[in-house]
C-alpha cells in the first residue's frame, strides 16, 4: 500500500481541462497532465482495500462495476506513489493492451466501485492509468516486443476497432502471424472514426498501430470482408478468423426522413467530421455544421460527441433533444451531470443544450429537399438545417455474418461463455458479440477471444483472459 493515510491527507485532483471557450476553437485534446508530485499523491490515495472492488469487473443489472479488464489497480497506484513508474507499467500492461485509449475515454466503472468513493471522492484511477502509459511512451519505456519465434499459424482478424486490435496484439505476441482486415481507409474502428480527436487524438491511435505493425501485425485496409469471395478466401487461407466488426447498425430514428437532405446518424456525422478534419477529405456539404442550426437527438457518448463536434464546426446553434425526463438524469444531490460537450455549449451559447422529455415528430424541408426545421412532440417548430440522430445501436451488420455463414440474432451468436461461432474456425468478439458497449469491454473481449483461438490452434494457452 502507498501512503497509509493518503486518502485522509490528499483530496482527489482530476487532470485539469482547458477552458471550454478556448478548446472549442480547435480539435486538440482538452485534458492536461498533473505535475509528478500531485500525481504521486493521487496514487497514494488508494487504500489497498481487502477486497479491491475496483478491479472486479462485474455486471450488475446491466451496469458495469469495476474494471472489465481486471486491471491491477491497487498495485499500480502503489507504484505511482513510490515513484516506480516502470514497474507500474509492467503491471498495467499485464491486463490492458491499450491503456492510452482507456486512460482517455473509459467512463471508469472502476471509480464507481472504489471504496474511497463511498466516503469521499474515488481515487483518480483513469487519470493515473493514462499517466503511467503516456509517461512510458515519452520516456522510451514502451518497447517493441516481437515474438521470439513464429508458430506457423495464420489468423485473420476482421475489423480493427479495440476488440480486433486487442485480439491481434495478443495473438501476435504468442507468435502467430496475424493479418487485420479493415473495410475503411484507416484502422482503429470507432477509436478513429467515432470518438472525436479532442477526446482521443488520432495520433495516439496511429502510434499504437505503428507499434503493432513494427511488432509483426499486418494491416490491410479498404477491404470489405462482407463480400462472399473475400470471406471464402479468408476461411480457406487462414487457420482461424476472428470477426470484430462492431455493432454499427443504428436504431431507426422513428420519423420519416425519406428524400430530405441534412439528416444523418451520429456515427455517419462523426465519421464525416473525422474524414474532413483529420484526413483532409471532401465530405457532403449537408453534413458540415458551419452556420447551421443543429439538432442532436439522443443522449450518451455519441450524442455528446456530436454536440462538441458541431460546436467546433462553428454551428449557429445546437440543441440536444432527450426523450426521457430531466429528473431521470439527476444525481444523488439533485444536480444534472454535464458532459464535456454540455459545458462547452453552455460556455458558447450561455445555456445547456439539452431539452428533456422532447422528441422530433416531423420534419420540414424546402422544395429542393433540404431540411429547414423540425416540429417537436411539444408542438414547437425549431429551425434546423442539420439533424443528427444519436439514438443508439440495434446490433451488428447482416451482410458480414451472411458472408461467413455465421448465425446472428441482434448480435452474433456464440456458444455461451465462448467466442466460437457455429462455423468451424470462425470466432467473434467485441461489440459484434456483446452489443454496443465500451472500449474496455471490447479490449477484454479481444483478449478473451485470442486466448480461445490460441487454445484452438495449439491445444493450450498461456494468454490471460478476464472474461
Ligand atoms: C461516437 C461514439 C463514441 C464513443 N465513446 C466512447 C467512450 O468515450 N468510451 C468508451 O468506452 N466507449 C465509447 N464508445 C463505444 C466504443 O467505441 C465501442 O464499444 C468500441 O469501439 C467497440 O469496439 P469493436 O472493436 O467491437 O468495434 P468497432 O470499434 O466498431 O470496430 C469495428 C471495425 O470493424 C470494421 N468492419 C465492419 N464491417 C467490416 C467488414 N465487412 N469488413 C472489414 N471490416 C469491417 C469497421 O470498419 C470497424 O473498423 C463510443 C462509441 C461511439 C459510436
Ligand atoms: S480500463 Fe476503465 S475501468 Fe479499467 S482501470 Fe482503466 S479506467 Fe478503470
Amino acid at each position: 500500500m502507498g501512503k497509509i493515510t493518503g486518502f485522509l491527507d490528499y483530496i482527489r485532483k482530476d487532470d485539469p481541462q482547458r477552458p471550454p471557450l478556448e478548446r472549442v476553437g480547435d480539435w486538440n485534446e482538452f485534458h492536461l497532465p498533473l505535475s509528478d508530485d500531485v500525481r504521486a499523491q493521487q496514487g497514494g490515495r488508494c487504500m489497498n482495500c481487502g477486497v479491491p472492488f475496483c478491479q472486479a469487473g462485474m455486471l450488475y443489472e446491466g451496469t458495469t462495476f469495476g474494471c472489465p479488464l481486471h486491471n491491477l489497480i491497487p498495485e499500480w497506484n502503489d507504484m505511482i506513489w513510490s515513484g516506480n513508474r516502470g514497474h507500474a507499467l509492467s503491471r498495467l500492461l499485464k491486463t490492458n493492451n491499450f491503456p492510452e485509449f482507456t486512460g482517455r475515454v473509459c467512463p471508469a466503472p472502476c471509480e464507481h466501485a472504489c471504496i474511497c468513493g463511498q466516503y469521499d471522492s474515488a481515487v483518480a484511477i483513469r487519470d493515473n492509468e493514462l499517466c503511467i502509459i503516456e509517461d512510458a511512451f515519452s520516456s522510451g519505456g514502451v518497447k517493441r516486443l516481437r515474438p521470439p519465434q513464429w508458430s506457423g499459424k495464420k489468423i485473420a482478424v476482421v475489423g480493427s476497432g479495440p476488440a480486433g486490435l486487442a485480439a491481434a496484439d495478443q495473438l501476435n505476441h504468442r507468435g502467430h502471424s496475424v493479418t487485420v482486415i479493415e473495410r475503411e481507409a484507416h484502422p482503429g474502428g470507432l477509436l478513429t472514426y467515432g470518438i472525436p480527436n479532442m477526446k482521443l487524438p488520432k495520433t495516439v491511435v496511429r502510434r499504437r498501430i505503428d507499434l503493432m505493425t513494427d511488432e509483426g501485425v499486418s494491416f490491410v485496409t479498404g477491404v470489405d470482408a462482407a463480400q462472399f469471395k473475400t470471406a471464402k478466401r479468408l476461411m480457406e487461407e487462414y487457420d482461424a478468423v476472428i470477426l470484430c466488426c462492431g455493432a454499427e447498425r443504428p436504431r431507426p430514428l422513428g420519423f420519416d426522413a425519406k428524400g430530405v437532405t441534412g439528416v444523418f446518424y451520429g456515427t455517419e456525422y462523426l465519421k464525416f467530421a473525422v474524414e474532413r478534419q483529420v484526413f483532409d477529405m471532401e465530405i457532403p456539404a449537408a453534413s458540415f455544421a458551419r452556420g447551421k442550426d443543429v439538432i442532436v437527438i439522443g443522449t450518451g457518448d455519441t450524442a455528446a460527441d456530436c454536440v462538441a463536434t458541431a460546436l467546433r464546426q462553428s454551428c449557429h446553434s445546437v440543441t440536444q433533444l432527450v426523450r426521457r425526463r430531466r429528473e431521470d438524469y439527476l444525481d444523488a444531490d439533485g444536480n444534472l451531470p454535464a458532459d464535456y460537450a454540455h459545458e462547452e455549449a453552455s460556455a458558447v451559447f450561455g445555456l445547456d443544450p439539452r431539452r428533456f422529455g422532447v422528441q422530433v415528430q416531423s420534419l420540414a424541408a424546402g422544395e429542393d429537399g433540404a431540411l429547414t426545421g423540425v416540429v417537436t412532440t411539444e408542438g414547437d417548430a425549431l429551425p434546423c438545417q442539420l439533424l443528427i440522430g444519436a439514438t443508439g445501436f440495434s446490433g451488428c451488420a447482416e451482410n458480414v455474418c451472411k458472408a461467413f455463414g455465421v448465425k446472428k440474432g441482434r448480435i452474433v451468436q456464440t456458444e455461451a461463455g465462448h467466442f466460437c461461432t457455429n462455423v468451424e474456425k470462425v470466432f467473434a468478439a467485441g461489440d459484434m458479440r456483446r452489443g454496443a458497449s465500451l472500449v474496455a469491454w471490447a479490449i477484454a473481449e479481444g483478449r478473451a477471444a485470442a486466448a480461445e483461438v490460441d487454445r484452438f490452434l495449439i491445444g493450450y494457452t498461456n494468454l490471460v483472459a478476464s472474461i
